[in-house]
């Protein structure tokens, strides 16, 4: 693939090593393998504001086709603010963020748990 080519997703996750594996097959089942920037950093939606400078990288580089933002279960970096609706709450906050960064992108949001990944 050459530079001027677009690459399917960036993927926005949680450094969170017991996720790794779903990850890795959600990527397999969407089709992603060798077509994804993958930007972890603890928290996922939570820290968004501090993953801007990267994510204009990837989009100047690689033009992603869409941004995927990933949280998960049981998230260290969410404290005892942990309950699915706080997640959801997060990602739809951080969608708004990117929104107004980078108002051409399309953006879907996912929350993992330890037995599966639902689309939000
Ligand atoms: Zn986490």
């Amino acid at each position: 693939m050459s530079q001027s080519e677009s690459i399917a997703a960036l993927i926005i996750c949680c450094i969170d090593y017991r996720f790794v594996t779903q990850l890795r097959t959600f990527t397999q089942e969407q089709n992603l393998i060798d077509k994804y920037d993958l930007l972890a950093f603890p928290g996922a939606s939570k820290n968004i504001h501090q993953l801007f400078d990267a994510i204009e990288i990837s989009i100047k580089l690689h033009k992603p086709k869409k941004i995927i933002i990933m949280d998960h279960e049981d998230c260290g970096a969410f404290g005892e603010n942990n309950t699915f609706l706080d997640h959801k709450k997060s990602l739809e906050r951080a969608i708004k963020l990117i929104k107004i960064g980078f108002p051409k992108i399309f953006v879907e949001l996912y929350y993992i748990t330890f037995s599966a990944v639902k689309r939000i």
